[in-house]
């Protein structure tokens, strides 16, 4: 199956094959690495970019320890990055208000040395 995916608005280079795409039932599967399809279970998965600018479901602001690393608070949100496919991320902006629900948003990796794991996400602007 080709796949012709919307320019993904990658902030880093290596991001790119994010997700996995099954060929078999055309379920995507987050992160890219998966074992198996997580609709079917099969293991034909080609390593895919997103095929979708990502989308903000839903945001919150987390006060107190968060993790080693992370000054509170921060800002997380569940984007959709696949159609199905919703991730629980740190957004990059100063504080909510900037956020609205749905609104379009771009990966950014959090530093060079980045994995998939490292994912997060800021809004996407406006011009491009
Ligand atoms: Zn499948």
């Amino acid at each position: 199956m080709t796949t012709s995916p919307l320019m993904p608005a990658w902030g880093v280079d290596h991001l790119p094959t994010l997700l996995a795409h099954c060929r078999r039932c055309g379920t995507y599967t987050f992160p890219s690495n998966a074992w198996g399809c997580r609709e079917c279970g099969d293991d034909t998965l080609d390593k895919v970019p997103m095929p979708q600018t990502p989308r903000l479901r839903n945001f919150i602001t987390v006060y107190g320890d968060v993790a080693p690393g992370l000054t509170s608070p921060v800002v997380v949100g569940e984007v959709e990055i696949a159609p199905g496919v919703v991730e629980e991320a740190l957004i990059a902006v100063a504080d909510e208000s900037q956020l609205k629900l749905d609104m379009p948003m771009e990966a950014i990796g959090a530093d060079s040395a980045d994995t998939q794991r490292g994912l997060r996400f800021r809004p996407l602007k406006a011009q491009r």
